[in-house]
This record gives structure tokens, sequence and C-alpha cells, in this order.
């Protein structure tokens, strides 16, 4: 536990061992007049449970004492655990009104779900026989997540007080359609979810649950974050960081660059989201048949989100028609 500033608590919560590249999920304990509102809840797992425990008893707290639970967005380390700690501590839970319209086909009902993302994965190319293994890549996740429903949903403007903090809530879609993040504008404090991270590019891709055009969105989410006066930024993985507006900078500049790349790789002639995938450098050591199932779908989809952003500037054109969806460079204006 690492106290931030006097009533704001930073607990690193371990993520499950294959997700590769991050370490812990983060969750904030802020002090209110009643009880603690935790941001965030980590992975339903035991050792994610001890350390929230451990955690609070540093601050002189218990888990019992989280009377308000609020979650950026309902992917599995950030809201898997928040049913256990609701039941637990008796807190009231809120989160975007959008991301828990994604709570049923995620985690109760998934047969709807996987098969929308096979349709997407063969309607951009996939080959039907590799579709088994890239839409099995999530299953399984479920034992760890506690589903639990809203009992508040918000809307972007909205304020979240624990009586001695009030944060504004941002809706940042993007990463996914119903992310927010929340602003304290006296201390000039930003908690951003998976919105914005230090070191790491938040992966935006096209997935049945999406927004239209995410990656646009997602921009327009940055541009909007970037005008704000924050001082320190408490993200959903890694450090707390100071360098907000340049942390942005660098996320737009990173995501112009793939736009290159994609066009690079789309070339002259027409081609599918999964060809053009293969082909883009994604900054990989090994090549792409080496790449596990799940990054390869993320590719994939996160390649048509670079697609529908440059076709919503009219850069690239879809082609008309077919079950395979086609994208070809935009032909120069005459
Ligand atoms: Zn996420
Ligand atoms: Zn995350």
């Amino acid at each position: 536990m690492t106290e931030i500033i006097p009533g704001i608590h930073w607990i690193k919560l371990p993520m499950l061992d294959d997700d590769a590249g991050l370490d812990f999920v983060n969750v904030y304990v802020i002090l209110g007049d009643n009880g603690y509102l935790l941001v965030d809840s980590g992975w339903n797992t035991d050792a994610s449970f001890a350390a929230l425990k451990n955690g609070m008893a540093e601050i002189g707290a218990d888990v019992e004492d989280i009377t308000q639970i609020l979650v950026t967005h309902v992917h599995p380390d950030h809201y898997g655990m928040a049913g256990r700690i609701k039941k637990l501590s008796g807190a009231s839970l809120a989160m975007h009104h959008i991301e828990k319209e994604f709570i049923e086909p995620r985690y109760v009902s998934m047969d709807v779900l996987l098969n929308q993302i096979d349709q997407l994965l063969l309607s951009n190319g996939v080959p039907p026989k590799m579709i088994a293994s890239l839409s099995q890549a999530t299953v399984g996740l479920q034992q760890y997540v506690v589903v639990t429903y809203p009992d508040i949903t918000l809307h972007d403007g909205e304020i979240i007080t624990t009586g001695l903090f009030n944060f504004k809530v941002i809706w940042t879609p993007g990463h996914s359609s119903g992310h927010i993040c929340l602003y304290e504008p006296e201390r000039k404090i930003m908690l951003c979810g998976d919105h914005i991270l230090p070191t790491i590019t938040p992966n935006v891709s096209v997935h049945p649950q999406a927004i239209e055009n995410p990656l646009g969105r997602y921009f327009d989410s940055l541009n909007e974050l970037k005008h704000l006066d924050v001082e320190l930024a408490l993200p959903g993985h890694e450090k707390p960081f100071t360098d907000f507006g340049k942390r942005i900078d660098k996320i737009l500049q990173h995501h112009e660059q793939r736009n290159g790349e994609i066009m690079k790789a789309l070339g002259d002639k027409p081609a599918t989201s999964f060809q053009i995938a293969q082909k883009v450098p994604w900054g990989l050591k090994n090549s792409w048949s080496s790449l596990p199932d799940f990054h390869k779908r993320m590719a994939i989809l996160e390649t048509l989100a670079h697609l529908e952003m440059m076709s919503a500037k009219g850069q690239v054109d879809r082609l008309p028609g077919d079950d395979i969806m086609l994208f070809r460079q935009a032909s120069p204006p005459r």
C-alpha cells in the first residue's frame, strides 16, 4: 500500500499468471466521511483478495469498511472481484451505464457473444479452420469473475463524492465503450483506468461490444482530457505518473504511426484485416506465426480499428458487398 496523497491509497493486486507484460492491477482506496471508496477491484482470486485485505489493514481498515465501489470498465481485471467485495461489505457498486449492458453477454450467457466474435473474425478474412482456437482464447476467465450488477449507473459529467473528495465522471470510450475516468479538479488528480497507461498503449479494438469507430472515439476522448489540468495520473496498471499531457501526445503519435504501418501493409491491392495484420511489424522480434492465439486475435481486431478510423477519415475505402470485408487505399482526389 502507498498513500499517494493524504486519503488516497494505492494497492497493487496480482494479475493472473498468464497476463504477460502486466504485473499487477492497481486499485485505489479513497477516504470518505462514511467509509472508503474503492476504484476498481482486481481479479477474483485468493491472492488478489489477500493483497487487498493486507493493503486495507495497512491503512488501518478492513474490506468491510468499503462503502462504495466504482469500476472504470468491466474487463475482468478491474471488475472481477467487485461482487465478492460488495457481498462482504454491503458497498454500492457504480459503473457507466454502457458497461452494465456488457456484464450479461460477457460473463453469464456467453454463447451469443462468442458467436458474434467468430462471425467478426470470419468476415475479416480469418480462415475457418483458425476460428476455433482464436475464439476460445479468452474462455475460462469467467471463473475469476463474481458476476454482480451495479446499484448506480453513471453518465458523463456526474459527480462521485466521498464527502472528502469529489470526482467528476468523464466518459472515455475507446478501450471499452463505457470506460470512465475520474477527475478531482481541486487536487488535479486523474484516475484513468486503462484509458491512459504510462508506458503501455492500451488495446483499442473492434469488438461486437465496441462503439462504432472505437479508435476514432479513443482519439477524441484523449484530446478532450489533454486540456484538463492534471498534476498526477493514477492508472489501472503500472505506476502513477505526472507527465499526463505528454503521455497523451505519445499515445496519439503511436497510433498515427501504426496507421502509417497499416497503410503500408495494405499496399495497393484490396486486403482483409487478417492479411494486413500479418504484415504489420507490431514491434515484434518473432514472427506472426509464433504469436499466441489471443495476441493474434487482438492484432487482427486492432488492425480493423485502425482501418475503421482511416475509413472514417476517407483515407481507406471499404469495398462494398461480399461476406468478407476488404479494404483498399482511397484513390487520391482528382
Ligand atoms: Zn481493460
Ligand atoms: Zn486492465
